[in-house]
């Protein structure tokens, strides 16, 4: 038996608890009824942050200040390079703040703090990229159509949209929806989960502090029942943009639905990584522990599923457990932390519970399966399930904690086939020194990204997104601006009336 995790109480345990309040037409204000949230640190117990609660009385200020904005405002109407000077400015504020910034969503999500500073900085790159894109959104012009037509079709911002982000990577997700969308002239209301509210937060200061007008962006801590479904019902809204779980992202699919709104949907992941005999087997080993296990597993990216050829399996699975064994898990403050705290107690057992019915099934705990003892907070040993088949939830479901499932294969056409035998088509991975094998995977796989001989890098200029019940649409890439912009077809006629229709 380990000894219990030692977790140290920062100093912000024995100060009191910060309270952030809803961002609606560029003022801090309470909720009308005073209710507020309170967040805990999974890592630690301590009460780290209140939020106000909205309802729908703010649901419904925070849409009529964003409407007013995009329809009277100046943000849809000023030049693509003011917006984009406005949104570096943000992107430079970020980055000042980019330490108090990491260490709120280590302490709300219970993420590690090196990690965590990463998310940040990758923020930071994101919104430089889409202030960058703000001044390449261009129409397209017709001047084929005959001598008395000219065609212009011209990207108009799409209106209000509702944001909608998990509690995963609290920072991270809502910078790879906002700057775009602000870059296109759209206005928006932001819900961030109830659970890592705070960044978000300080977000909004940042935008205000950086010269963005009032009411352009709105933010509302809440329920999802209370403030995400008013936000996606709400007739004033034009898009919704939704990052979480497959579940809910169909509800908000079929609500968006009753008034035909666009929804850009990003959602769960059952991802698979292929791991052939003739791979560099050393780097695949990292980069296994590295997809089960980054961000406690708790990541739609997750490399979940190790499909393993069965001519390695045995030793390559002992390098696997070993590397496993040296992963650093604990307080997410802690530098050397790789895994952190599970986000909540809930989950914790929700995932424990797919571990011991994958185990009444026949597969084998190889590998950890517990909760780790602790003087505060919730960890898990990182897991390794061998012997699991296709059909277990377990090798199907989203568990999105830190549990890798290893089924085997021996012929490429079985590694696809298990690959693509989920209802999900976020990512996928292929390690082989053969550029035909890593080819067939690459295009055999039905996932929305597929890394080769490496895992889950992203990059701005890459589009992002799942196929089947992953997602709807992409993120990134250099069509993410236009992703929340209309097309108007515009018909320049010139000359006297051709082709009169009465006479
Ligand atoms: P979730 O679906 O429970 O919640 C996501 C957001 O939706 C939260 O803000 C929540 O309050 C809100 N919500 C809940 N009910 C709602 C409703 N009825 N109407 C409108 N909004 C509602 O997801 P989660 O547990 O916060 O996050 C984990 C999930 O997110 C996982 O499934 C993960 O794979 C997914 N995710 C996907 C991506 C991606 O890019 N594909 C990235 C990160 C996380």
């Amino acid at each position: 038996m380990n000894a219990p995790l030692n977790i140290a109480m920062p100093a912000e345990a024995s100060a009191a608890p910060k309270t952030y309040r809803l961002l609606i037409n560029g003022k801090q204000v309470d909720a009308r009824d005073g209710r507020t949230i309170a967040r805990k640190s999974p890592g630690h117990g301590f009460t780290v942050s209140h939020y106000a609660q909205a309802g729908e009385a703010e649901v419904e200020a925070a849409v009529q200040a964003a409407h007013k904005a995009f329809e009277t405002g100046p943000w849809p109407r000023m030049k693509a390079s003011e917006r984009a000077a406005i949104l570096f400015r943000a992107a430079d504020l970020i980055e000042t703040r980019l330490e108090d910034i990491a260490r709120l969503d280590a302490l709300e999500s219970g993420k590690p703090i090196a990690q965590a500073r990463g998310e940040i900085g990758g923020a930071v790159d994101i919104w430089r990229y889409a202030a960058s894109l703000a001044r390449t959104l261009h129409g397209e012009s017709y001047a084929n159509l005959g001598d008395a037509m000219l065609g212009v079709v011209v990207r108009e911002p799409i209106g209000v949209v509702s944001i909608i982000t998990p509690w995963n990577f609290p920072f991270l997700i809502v910078s790879q929806k906002l700057p775009f969308a602000l870059a296109a002239g759209c206005t928006a209301v932001v819900k961030p989960s109830e659970m890592t509210s705070a960044s978000t937060f300080v977000l909004g200061d940042i935008l205000l502090e950086a010269g963005l007008p009032a009411g352009v962006v709105n933010i509302l801590a809440g329920l999802g029942a209370d403030v995400g479904a008013p936000m996606v019902n709400h007739p004033l809204v034009e898009m919704v943009s939704f990052t979480g779980s497959t579940r809910v992202g169909k509800m908000t699919m079929a609500s968006a639905a009753q008034s035909l709104k666009k929804v850009s949907m990003e959602l769960g992941g059952k991802n698979g990584q292929i791991v052939f005999p003739d791979a560099d087997l050393e780097a695949a080993a990292d980069a296994a522990v590295f997809g089960g296990f980054f961000n406690a597993g708790e990541c739609c990216n997750a490399g979940s599923r190790l499909i393993v050829h069965k001519a390695i399996a045995d030793d390559f699975l002992s390098a696997v457990k070993a590397l496993t064994a040296k992963v650093k898990v604990g307080d997410p403050l802690d530098e050397q932390t790789k895994v952190g705290a599970m986000i909540s107690s809930d989950h914790l057992a929700k995932v424990t519970d797919y571990v011991t019915a994958a185990a009444s099934e026949g597969s084998n705990v190889y590998s950890g399966g517990k909760q780790l003892a602790s003087n505060a907070g919730q960890y898990l040993d990182p897991t390794i399930m061998r012997g699991v088949t296709e059909d277990m939830a377990i090798a199907r479901e989203e568990v999105f904690g830190p549990v890798l499932s290893v089924l085997t294969f021996e012929s490429i056409e079985k590694a696809l086939h298990i690959a693509n035998n989920t209802p999900y088509g976020l990512s996928a991975g292929v390690w082989s020194a053969n550029i035909d094998t890593c080819m067939s995977v690459a295009r055999g796989v039905r996932s929305g990204t597929v890394w080769v001989n490496t895992f889950m890098e992203g990059y701005p200029e890459l589009p992002f997104g799942g196929y089947k019940q992953s997602g709807l649409g992409r993120e990134l890439g250099k069509r993410a601006v236009e992703d929340y912009t209309e097309e108007k077809t515009i018909q320049f006629h010139r000359g006297q009336r051709t082709g009169w229709w009465v006479g």
